[in-house]
């Protein structure tokens, strides 16, 4: 049996996207997850930390919290991972952190045609109007990948923005 936390669980993301980390993956999500102390943590109440090992021990690297939560950011995207967006922007992670390349998960979103995830940063407050370095918005992207459905919703949602509104409407995957 499989951990029951896997939807939930920032960290699951991690192992799913990095086949380095798999062994966590075999070891705890898909056996022995009653041993894991970020499942355990949970169960009890606490707030688990992202930074948690399923081992119990905590990740040393130079990275702060902040910049694991905006890893796992856009890792949810890039897996089309609603619940994780959700969970990790009502815990406070920036809808418009930037990765190296100076994009911000809605742009990620407009690119590959993901439109449900694009509302659903848009409702959480991403900026639509942001610009990568070469002065490209989200919209500008999801119009040259021709993702139509995303860049109507992008330019709906740039004119509501602008208006003060904070509610767009969603659409399927294209
Ligand atoms: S890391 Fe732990 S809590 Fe997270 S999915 Fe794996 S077993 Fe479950």
């Amino acid at each position: 049996m499989s951990c029951t936390h896997m939807p939930s669980c920032e960290l699951f993301v991690q192992f799913a996207m990095n086949p380095a980390l798999e062994l966590w993956q075999t070891h705890y999500c898909q056996a022995d997850f009653r041993r894991c102390k970020r499942y355990s943590l949970s169960l009890s109440g606490g707030v688990v930390p992202l930074t948690l090992l399923p081992n119990g021990k905590m990740v040393r690297a130079q990275r702060s919290s902040e910049e694991v939560a905006a890893t796992t950011l856009f890792n949810a995207v890039l897996k089309n991972r609603t619940h994780m967006i959700s969970v990790l922007v009502r815990a406070g992670v920036d809808p418009d952190v930037r990765n190296l390349e100076g994009l911000t998960p809605l742009m990620v979103a407009a690119e590959r045609g993901l439109t449900e995830i694009a509302g659903l940063l848009l409702e959480n407050g991403a900026d639509p109007h942001l610009t990568d370095t070469a002065g490209d918005s989200a919209y500008d992207m999801a119009v040259r990948e021709r993702h139509v459905a995303v860049a109507r919703l992008l330019h709906t949602g740039g004119a509501r923005a602008r208006a003060g509104g904070t509610e767009y409407g969603r659409g399927g995957r294209q």
